[in-house]
């Protein structure tokens, strides 16, 4: 019998293990690929996602890999340029694109330091219900047969397609058809940066990685994916030398250092985040457009709010069930305003009014610092739009 099975050991269960192994829980945490194993993602973390590895004392292992800190932000759209930082989060004020396989790793080597089980090559199936209630589930390593384990919460971390958000029947509470597709690779150019280039219909991203290197990712509509899709290099390279093309110069000649990555499934909703004996965080929670690069803030965040809902004992169902929904409302709260957001800005439609308003923020190091640290986190949207602002537009 364990306390807590997490299903999957990226950046949300992997964290969750963690912070519930350091409270005492037994955990076993389960993961059907062989670690350590890349996956889709442009990688940044924002300054709040960068503050939670520090306090969870896993910092120093990222920055070790050789992933430099950024802490400088060029912005450019039309005529509008910023450049910049977000405020500092708990005295974080740079952010870090790990590669995957470094970060995901480095977490679970974490939890299992904290006293976690980690099984890869272990898939979860069905989860075992009780009088409403998971109680467990079947789950089968790589070779083996299947077999049951028992726990008093289990946790789904296995991305947006979650099969335990679907045994659950876990409540869409909101969701909208996807806006973008996205394509990137890697190129060999110094750094360290973090440059956001915007225009209507498209968006180019590029940030410092790991091995000197340089991940540039475009975005295009989602109405243009099957299209793309057929000769997305093509697509992908124009779009980069089109709205990037001071640094589109540095590399053409070299071309990219590895092969094109890219996806349309940019799916987006919120889904209820717990019910008797189970909880999601990360993707499988809520997942998003990733144009605005907060999926991994946004796990380390969930993790963080999952283990400081639940009670110290495990055992009472009534205590339990009573953190699971406080989790469930407050998940709600935490993610919403980022959700919106991010929708607005996968629209990838550039309004004379958003113009006018940038090149006010251009114009004083305050107001760029404020809208910095609205794109990563650090403030609310209501802190950026205040009144005396609007009313000086
Ligand atoms: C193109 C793209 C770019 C992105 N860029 C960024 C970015 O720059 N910054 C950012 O913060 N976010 C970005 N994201 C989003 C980010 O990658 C995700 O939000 C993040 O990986 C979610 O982590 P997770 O742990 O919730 O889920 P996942 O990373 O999806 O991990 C789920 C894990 O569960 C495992 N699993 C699934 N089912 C089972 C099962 N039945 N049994 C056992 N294991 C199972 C899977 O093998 C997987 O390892 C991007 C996403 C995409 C697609």
């Amino acid at each position: 019998m364990y306390d807590v099975i997490v299903v999957g050991a990226r950046c949300a269960g992997a964290s969750t293990a963690l912070l519930l192994a350091r409270q005492g829980h037994r955990v076993l945490l389960i993961e059907r690929a062989r670690f350590p194993k890349d996956t889709l993602s442009t990688l940044y973390i924002h300054q709040p996602g960068v503050a939670r590895l520090a306090a969870w004392g896993v910092l120093d292992d990222v920055a070790s890999t050789g992933c430099p800190p950024v802490d400088t932000v060029t912005y450019r759209v039309d005529d509008v340029r910023l450049t910049g930082s977000s405020r500092p989060v708990e005295g974080q004020r740079a952010s870090y694109a790990p590669r995957r396989y470094l970060l995901d790793q480095i977490l679970v080597d974490s939890a299992v330091a904290a006293g976690v089980e980690f099984q890869d090559e272990t898939t979860a199936g069905d989860l075992l219900f009780e009088d409403g209630r998971v109680v467990g589930l079947r789950c089968r390593t790589a070779g083996s047969a299947w077999r049951r384990e028992r726990a008093r919460l289990v946790i789904g971390a296995d991305g947006m397609r979650s099969q335990v958000a679907s045994q659950v029947e876990a409540t869409v509470l909101q969701s909208t058809e996807p806006r973008t597709c996205a394509y990137y690779t890697y190129w060999d150019l110094p750094g360290p940066r973090m440059a956001l280039h915007e225009a209507s219909g498209r968006w180019v991203g590029a940030v410092s990685t790991n091995d000197g290197a340089t991940l540039v990712g475009c975005y295009f509509p989602q109405s243009d994916f099957q299209r793309i899709r057929g000769n997305a290099l093509d697509a992908y390279l124009d779009c980069f030398r089109d709205h990037a093309p001071e640094l589109y110069e540095q590399v053409a000649a070299e071309g990219p250092i590895d092969r094109l990555y890219g996806t349309g499934d940019q799916r987006n909703f919120i889904r209820r985040a717990a019910g008797p004996g189970w909880a999601l965080v990360g993707d499988a929670a809520h997942h998003k457009d990733s144009i605005t690069a907060r999926g991994i803030t946004d796990a380390f965040l969930q993790a963080q709010l999952l283990a400081d809902s639940l009670p110290g004992d495990l055992g009472r169902d009534e205590a339990l069930d009573k953190g699971l929904s406080r989790y469930a409302a407050d998940h709600y709260d935490l993610v919403v305003e980022g959700y919106h957001s991010t929708l607005f800005v996968a629209e990838l439609t550039v309004a004379e009014g958003r113009l006018a308003m940038l090149r006010a923020v251009a114009e004083s190091p305050e107001l760029t610092e404020l809208y910095f640290s609205m794109l990563s986190g650090a403030c609310s949207s209501d802190d950026f739009f205040t009144e005396e602002f609007m009313a000086s537009l």
